[in-house]
């Protein structure tokens, strides 16, 4: 796929490119195969796309998975891709927005017969909504390859003390092992998007160890010890939930922790450790 065919297509259909939506075709059809290649596509699973937009990844998702079904939004998209595929079993067009959508449900109803994996270049603007949510709401997607900002990427894989590492980072690598899989530069897209873009394979990890005591609690305070990033952990706790100088001290010192480090020093497994020992010294 080059620049001309993708005008030719859009001239076509008599569609536009629409910045709102994210709207950044990739073309380039080694990173499409690279892309099915590490999510190791196969007639043995259904895959979920977000955004087909003008259906160059549907194409070989459709040729190498059992099923594929599309989430798209814009009814433009919606009308070019059930047009290009309206001749392919194995393709389901949904024109819904995903963040709306009911996944579990969609997925008995149209997926049930093999295990479902996400493969899809996300719009940007909505990345982490989108992976918050399926590790949210659907038990049954164990694995999403996606494409997306570098700089997300690189927060979602970041290492404790690293400028990168985050409560984005905690969040994902407590749920799941991820990895940056392919680094992907703008002249792979039509248009060009204004940052460089990488595809992250994410898969849950099949059991947590040493889990939450409360999930909620331990996602309020992964937020709260990295609401501002110059303050202290302690510090953080303090402004964040209101607890009092001599309960923080009493658990940091209890765990060794120095009352002086800074949030980002800690791995995720002390992040979780410390929101228990928290949680439960609040619910006696
Ligand atoms: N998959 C295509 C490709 O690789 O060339 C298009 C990817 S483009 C980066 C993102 C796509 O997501 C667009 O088609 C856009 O219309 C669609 N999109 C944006 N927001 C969406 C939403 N909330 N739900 C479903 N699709 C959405």
């Amino acid at each position: 796929m080059n620049i001309n065919e993708v005008k030719q297509i859009l001239t076509k259909y008599d569609v536009s490119v629409k910045k709102q939506f994210g709207q950044n075709f990739l073309m380039d059809n080694n990173i499409i195969n690279k892309i099915c290649d590490v999510s190791n596509v196969s007639k043995e699973v259904n895959v979920i796309e977000i955004g087909p937009g003008l259906g160059f990844l549907t194409q070989e998702l459709k040729q190498r998975a059992n099923k594929v079904m599309c989430y798209e939004i814009d009814p433009e998209m919606v009308k070019v891709v059930t047009n290009r595929f309206e001749n392919d079993e194995n393709v389901i067009i949904k024109y819904q927005d995903f963040l709306k959508a009911n996944i579990d449900n969609d997925i008995e109803k149209y997926l049930s017969d093999k295990p479902v994996i996400v493969v899809a270049n996300l719009p940007y603007y909505i990345t982490t909504a989108i992976l918050i949510k399926i590790l949210e709401e659907s038990k049954y997607i164990k694995q999403m390859t996606v494409m997306m900002q570098l700089e997300v990427a690189d927060r979602i894989c970041g290492k404790p003390s690293t400028k990168d590492y985050n409560s984005l980072s905690v969040l994902m690598q407590y749920y799941t092992t991820c990895k940056l899989a392919i680094k992907v530069g703008k002249m792979c897209f039509y248009p060009e998007p204004n940052v460089d873009s990488a595809v992250v394979l994410i898969k849950h990890k099949e059991e947590i160890l040493n889990a939450a005591v409360n999930e909620e609690y331990f996602k309020k305070f992964n937020r709260i010890v990295f609401a501002q990033r110059r303050k202290t952990l302690a510090n953080n706790l303090k402004s964040g939930f209101g607890y009092k100088k001599e309960l923080i001290e009493e658990i940091l010192i209890k765990n060794n922790i120095p009352l002086t480090i800074r949030t980002e020093a800690l791995s995720v497994e002390q992040i979780v450790h410390l929101s228990n020992e928290f949680y439960l010294a609040q619910n006696k």
